[in-house]
């Protein structure tokens, strides 16, 4: 069978060069005789892997020593409890920016554990929009700005610009957009990224970290919701979702091979103008997001029909484009392009966006 074009936002496509190597690794990894699944994570064959892995992705993010990156489990959401218990004393502060559904997520469960106030959110429109960061209403005394760089349901996101300009620590959800652009990662405290939207499987979690802000979570942070026990473990305290991150690090090389995060932000540049264009110029479709804070990862899109958004999303599964209906809590529909969908995938799916057009105007 031929493969499908998946625009799926997560668990999402992966370059198809990383699935064939993992396919000719599978019985025989590096010599071991076995498969990455099968190895002891305490076994030399296997920490090479993790270590190959971190380093990798710690290149490509241009982090030096002062930050150390975690494999961690639970997904992004473990990530809304471990940010408040491991960096705020109950009674410290931070200041979210809440941009769509996680952002408001990360909010409510950190409100259970410190200090949290809500700096401004965009639900007034929607989530259409990022609102702008004015700084003087941030409040003094925060310990960090905690904002979702790609909103992966409502399809916007905050630009490097933007978060350059910020003079406060800074905490950032990159679960979507993470290695899609160039952000100067220095400017963050902590990002965390799900895995399975656009750097691997999902399973494992990549927290990237300022070391110095381990090792004074609050006393209630049960052991393995402790940054400083996987810190010091180096990511080994228990077992690690060891074939995860054998994949993600198999993902990060690609990355690499191909250009790294600057090749990659030009791809997906491109691939996202060839899909707004055309839905710019429609008279059937339309995307409902301000122009700058667009998304260059999930491209949200309607007709204004929703029996006819049901219509598109059935014909085009039926031509291969799997995936396309949008968020169960927005509808309408969205093509989820990371870095593993080729250009060529995106061009075709515009290509059945005008034919449909055609017969449906
Ligand atoms: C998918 C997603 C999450 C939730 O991730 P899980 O791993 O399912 O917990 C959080 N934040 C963003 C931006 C996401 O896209």
């Amino acid at each position: 069978m031929n493969r499908v074009l998946n625009f799926s936002a997560g668990p999402s496509m992966l370059p198809v060069e990383v699935l064939e190597k993992a396919a000719k690794e599978m019985l025989n990894c590096n010599g071991s005789g076995m498969s990455v699944m099968e190895m002891s994570h305490r076994s030399s064959s296997y920490e090479q892997i993790q270590e190959e892995a971190k380093n990798t992705f710690k290149e490509l993010m241009g982090l030096d020593d002062e930050y150390e990156i975690l494999f961690l489990q639970g997904g992004g959401h473990t990530q809304f409890a471990m940010i408040p218990l491991n960096l705020l004393a109950e009674n410290e502060k931070a200041d979210y920016l809440v941009t769509g559904s996680w952002a408001k997520k990360a909010y409510e469960e950190a409100k259970r554990y410190a200090d949290v106030k809500v700096l401004a959110s965009s639900s007034d429109k929607n989530f259409s929009y990022i609102q702008e960061i004015v700084e003087d209403e941030i409040r003094k005394d925060v310990k960090f700005l905690y904002v979702c760089t790609n909103n992966t349901i409502y399809g916007t996101r905050i630009r490097p610009e933007t978060i350059e300009k910020i003079n406060v620590p800074i905490v950032a959800d990159m679960s979507s957009n993470i290695l899609s652009e160039e952000y100067d990662m220095k400017k963050f405290d902590l990002i965390f990224a799900g895995a399975q939207k656009n750097i691997g499987p999902s399973g494992v979690t990549l927290v990237a970290m300022k070391k110095n802000l381990a090792g004074n979570a609050q006393a209630i942070t049960p052991t393995m919701l402790n940054y400083q026990t996987h810190l010091e473990k180096d990511s080994m305290y228990n077992t690690p979702p060891c074939y995860n991150i054998y994949i993600s690090g198999l993902v990060a090389q690609w990355v690499k091979e191909n250009g790294g995060v600057k090749e990659m932000e030009k791809r997906n540049k491109e691939k996202a103008k060839l899909i707004y264009d055309f839905i710019d110029n429609s008279k059937l479709f339309q995307n409902p997001i301000e122009p700058k804070d667009r998304s260059l990862m999930n491209v949200v899109f309607v007709t204004g029909n929703k029996d006819l958004d049901a219509q598109f999303v059935k014909e085009a599964k039926a031509k291969g484009f799997e995936n396309l209906k949008g968020h169960r809590s927005i509808g309408g529909m969205r093509a989820s392009i990371y870095n593993a969908m080729p250009k060529e995938g995106v061009e075709r799916l515009v290509e059945f966006m005008k034919e449909f057009e055609i017969a449906n105007r």
